[in-house]
């Protein structure tokens, strides 16, 4: 197909890899949103590609066992 419709262009926040993907398109579903709260309580939210979001995943479970850590702790 010379011409295709409904084309999204994905651009890492991060590491600013692209893509063109079609909303439906099974590597559309490799790039992630994700949100984060600060120490402030403000909301970020990022738009990453696969390598980083596997990457993103690794630091979110650290921070989730050192707040668990840190919950656990009664002094
Ligand atoms: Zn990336």
């Amino acid at each position: 197909m010379a011409k295709t419709d409904n084309i999204t262009h994905y651009v890492c926040d991060r590491c600013a890899a692209d893509a063109y993907l079609a909303a439906n398109s099974a590597a559309s579903a490799d790039w992630r949103e994700v949100e984060r709260y600060d120490q402030y309580g403000s909301r970020a939210s990022r738009l990453l590609c696969k390598a980083c979001t596997d990457a993103y995943k690794q630091l979110a479970a650290k921070q989730d066992a050192e707040f668990q850590q840190f919950m656990a702790k009664k002094e």
